[in-house]
This record gives C-alpha cells, sequence and structure tokens, in this order.
C-alpha cells in the first residue's frame, strides 16, 4: 500500500520556502519523497525579500543583508549552490554613525549594540558627554538583577547603562533592527546575549571584554572556512536566495494566486480551504505566515491556539530607496549609514548607504540610498502618502548629508504589519502556543512570530520544522495499520 506523505505548506516567504527545500531534501535522503503543495496568495515568492534592478541601481525592497554569525542563511546558500553568489560589505568604511545635534557622529569601534567592548574607543567618542561616560563605567559594579523572568531592553539598557545610553544609542541600535519601542521589547527574545553577560560575569562590560581575551569570537570569525563580514547579500541582491530555491524545486506544486481561508482536522487528516473555495487534503498543514494571518485560519478549529497568534503585535515599515549622481551627495559616505534617536523627533529610523556597504548596487559615480521609516515610533510617517512620505525623507536627508539635488528616481516600499514585536513575556506565549499546537498532530507553524525575526532565524526554524514534520510523518507510518474486516 502506497503511504501517503502529503504536506501543505502555506505562504511562500523565505519561511515556507526554507521548509519546502528542507523536506525536498529529507525525502531524498530517505528515498520516500513528500508530496509537497505550496500555497502563496500572491504571484511572486519571496514574500518581503524582494531585490529589483533599475538603470543599473540594485533595490532590496525588504531585507538587504543577513548576518553571517548566524548560519543558517550561509549554510542553506551552501546546499543550493549560491555559496559563491554570497558578498560581504566593504571592507573599508565597517562603520555606522548615530545621528546627533545636527551631526553624524561614528559608533565607537567595539561598541556592540547597548555596551562597549573596546574601552579607549568608548573614551574618545564625542557621543557621549564625560558624565554618561562616568555613568556607562558605573555598570561594572552594578549588581545582577535578583529576579528571574523577562524584562523589557529598555529597562535593562536604562538599569546597567542610564537613560542617556538608552535614548541616544542603544534605541536607535535596536530600532533599527526591531523597530520596536525598547520599552516594550523582550530582552530574553531579542538579546539573550546580554542577559547572559550579567547571569555569568556580573556585567555586561566585563562579560564583552573578557570574551574578547579569551577570544570567544562568533562563529562565522571562527570557522575554518572563509571569514565572512557581519552582514552579507547576495551578488544580485537578497532576492537570489528565494529564486535559488523555488528554481530547485520541480517537484513541487506551486499555488500562486491562492491564499488560504481557514485549515481543520478531519479523519486524522487536515483539510485546507481556499478562498476560491476549493478545498485540499493533506497528512501535515504548516502554516508560514505572520501570527496574525495564521490566526484567521485556524479561527474555527482551534480558538484558543488563534487567540494566541492574534496576541502577537506587529509594525508597519516602509523603505526608501533613491539613487543619486555620487557628485549631488555632499557627505562623504564613509561609512555603512546611520541611524537616528527617535528622541530626537526627527522623522526617519535610519538610512543605509548601499552602494557603499555593497558592492554593486548602484552604476559608478552614482550612488544609492536607503532610507526606513515607521515602526513602533514612527508611525505617523508611515501614516503618510507616498507624496508625504518622500517629500518628508528627502527634506531628512538634505539634514543629515546636505543632499539639496532631487535623486535621479525614488522607489518606495511599504510593508503593512510585517514586523513582529516580541513584547516582555513573548517566550512565554511561545511555549503556550507550542503547547497548545500539540493537541493538532499534523499542524505546523513557522514565519518570523516564534524564533527570531531575522532571514536566518527565519530558515532555521523552518529547517527544524521541516525535522518534525518528515519525523511525524515517519512515526505514523510504523503505526500498525487496523484492518477493517
Ligand atoms: C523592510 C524589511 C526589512 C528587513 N530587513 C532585514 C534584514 O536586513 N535582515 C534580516 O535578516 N531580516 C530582515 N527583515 C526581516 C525578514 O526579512 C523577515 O522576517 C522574513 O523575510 C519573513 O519571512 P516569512 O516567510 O516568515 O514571511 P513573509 O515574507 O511575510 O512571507 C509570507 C508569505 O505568505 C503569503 N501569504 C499571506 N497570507 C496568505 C494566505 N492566507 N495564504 C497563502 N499565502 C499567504 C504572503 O503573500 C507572503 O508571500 C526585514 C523585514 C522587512 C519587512
Amino acid at each position: 500500500m502506497k503511504i501517503s506523505r502529503k504536506v501543505v505548506i502555506v505562504g511562500g516567504g523565505i519561511s515556507g520556502l526554507a521548509a519546502v527545500y528542507r523536506l525536498k531534501e529529507l525525502g531524498q535522503k530517505t528515498g520516500q519523497p513528500f508530496e509537497i503543495v505550496l500555497a502563496e496568495a500572491t504571484s511572486r515568492l519571496g514574500g518581503v525579500i524582494e531585490s529589483r534592478a533599475q538603470d543599473g541601481f540594485l533595490l532590496e525592497g525588504g531585507p538587504d543583508s543577513f548576518i553571517s554569525e548566524k548560519p543558517a542563511a550561509r549554510e542553506l546558500s551552501d546546499r543550493l549552490g549560491i555559496a559563491s553568489e554570497i558578498i560581504g560589505t566593504n571592507n573599508k568604511f565597517r562603520r555606522s554613525f548615530i545621528y546627533k545635534k545636527g551631526k553624524l557622529i561614528p559608533i565607537p569601534e567595539g561598541y556592540y549594540l547597548i555596551a562597549p567592548s573596546r574601552i579607549s574607543a568608548f573614551l574618545m567618542t564625542p557621543l557621549l558627554n564625560w558624565g554618561t561616560k562616568f555613568r556607562v563605567g558605573c555598570e561594572l559594579f552594578i549588581s545582577k538583577r535578583k529576579s528571574a523572568g523577562d524584562e523589557s531592553v529598555g529597562g535593562f539598557v536604562r538599569r546597567r547603562f542610564g537613560e542617556t545610553t538608552l535614548q541616544e544609542i542603544a534605541q536607535p541600535m535596536i530600532g533599527g533592527i526591531y523597530t520596536a519601542d525598547p520599552e516594550f521589547l523582550s530582552l530574553e527574545t531579542t538579546l539573550p546575549q546580554f542577559l547572559d553577560l550579567e547571569r555569568q560575569y556580573g556585567s555586561v562590560i566585563r562579560g564583552l571584554i573578557t570574551r574578547k581575551r579569551l577570544r570567544l569570537k562568533p562563529a562565522a570569525q571562527t570557522a575554518s572556512g572563509p571569514r565572512y563580514s557581519l552582514f552579507l547579500s547576495f551578488r544580485e541582491g537578497m532576492e537570489s536566495l528565494t529564486r535559488s530555491i523555488s528554481a530547485q524545486l520541480p517537484e513541487v506544486t506551486f499555488r500562486m494566486n491562492a491564499p488560504v481561508a481557514e485549515v481543520w482536522p478531519h479523519s486524522g487528516k487536515w483539510k485546507i480551504a481556499f478562498r476560491h473555495r476549493e478545498v485540499l487534503e493533506a497528512d501535515v498543514v504548516c502554516i508560514a505566515l505572520s501570527a496574525f494571518q495564521a490566526a484567521p485560519l485556524l479561527s474555527r478549529a482551534a480558538p484558543d491556539l488563534s487567540r494566541d497568534l492574534e496576541n502577537v503585535p506587529y509594525e508597519s515599515v516602509a523603505t526608501i530607496n533613491l539613487a543619486y549622481k555620487r557628485s549631488d551627495i555632499p557627505h562623504p559616505l564613509n561609512g555603512f549609514g546611520f541611524v537616528v534617536p527617535a528622541i530626537t523627533g526627527r522623522k526617519i529610523v535610519a538610512c543605509s548607504f548601499s552602494s557603499v556597504k555593497f558592492a554593486g548596487r548602484a552604476p559608478r559615480d552614482m550612488a544609492l540610498l536607503r532610507v526606513f521609516a515607521g515602526g513602533a515610533l514612527h508611525r505617523e510617517v508611515y501614516a503618510m502618502d507616498d507624496k508625504a512620505l518622500e517629500r518628508t525623507v528627502l527634506e531628512e536627508l538634505r539634514h543629515y548629508l546636505g543632499i539639496k539635488a532631487p535623486p535621479l528616481f525614488s522607489s518606495i516600499k511599504r510593508y503593512p504589519n510585517t514586523m513582529p514585536q516580541y513584547r516582555v513575556g513573548h517566550l512565554e506565549l511561545m511555549k503556550t502556543v507550542q503547547s497548545k499546537l500539540a493537541a493538532f498532530p499534523g499542524l505546523y507553524l513557522v514565519g518570523n512570530a516564534y524564533r527570531g525575526i531575522g532571514v536566518p532565524d527565519c530558515i532555521k526554524w523552518s529547517e527544524l520544522t521541516a525535522e518534525s514534520i518528515a519525523q511525524f510523518l515517519e512515526e505514523r507510518e510504523r503505526l500498525p495499520v487496523l484492518e477493517v474486516p
């Protein structure tokens, strides 16, 4: 008897694609392929990952890079055969700036998101005054937090380094990644490394310095393979990754323009209903969507679980790519970009000097800038219409970089409700979700709401989930089949 191994994946972003690719690999390994259907609501795969060439520029709408410290994206690229397309950041300008009082000031060397690890560079920086530097130094003597349990990133930084460091450095640096309000952001799920340092060494600074001395460097630098920069991309943009996955899945059935409306268990299988009313049946359904998009699919079959998923808040962000003649930008662009503290009352979150950060993003004598706008602390900016948003961004760039000339062209991309906000208690919420999910064998959830929002986090969680799916089906196949007389 042929055993059924049908899996439906809902959502064709990197999470869905990575799950499918891992299932394909596992099927090949065991010689028992899975029958896979991937349902995607739109006409393209990749989700928020989208790279586009225009007039010799390479524009990234969503992510423009991934970090090498988390190896899942690099390892997947190896297996896809596209590792040779990976590019690192420009060696010449490995630094970024923070905006302060009309100036872009370099982030001191060795400053690791919230704390310094190179004391001399920290002492020399004009970013903070001597009073604040003294307060940061006191971190070495502040005792550890006694109570267990999650804490906000804002609370942690304020407690250890003081208010000014929180508002002028930590908030903009973290804001550039999570577009979140640090007062609500969960420390244990977003920056657990700092919690570990406090617990292990009694001080974040002492921990960073000790680890540096012991040469406990990130995996990317100690690996025997090539040494990578912290941020990586692909020669032809981030979409190389999702394009390469989808090109290597000829055996998978892609159902495009096919939004899924609902899923429910039925006689040991799963029913998957499309919005256009067709219903599929599968042994496993894996929902690779944002939590709030997954919630309505489960509202009847698993109302409790669905409500928990609705409790993960999301924020909206926009990216604005701007192409310039290099000579129209007075600033030397001697870095990868800058972040802007929300406390300054200015309008943008961050700006990348894309054509400096990565090669091949702009033709010779041209420059590409990419502004990040919106998020938890700038909702009113995201709410502007495109014209007002562009006008605001141009005014802002004039202020920071002295640019008076109009761009050659610009491109606004909006990502409504795409940035999950891991609030204090997120880990507990995820444990609850996981335990409720256990009541529904054959149902799986992947995506950026659960185990990290970055591309490598999404890939890792999807691959682990694909392995659980394979194991679930294998164990089920081993169960004795009851003969009906
Ligand atoms: C602007 C921006 C910049 C970012 N920058 C970085 C960065 O530099 N580095 C980094 O590592 N990470 C970055 N991230 C985060 C990272 O890119 C995302 O977390 C990740 O790509 C999410 O992938 P996903 O597959 O989980 O979700 P998505 O990409 O959102 O994919 C979900 C897919 O499901 C489809 N879908 C939705 N509803 C349905 C339905 N009912 N039925 C079927 N299909 C449906 C959607 O059309 C979409 O294709 C950024 C994110 C954004 C938005």
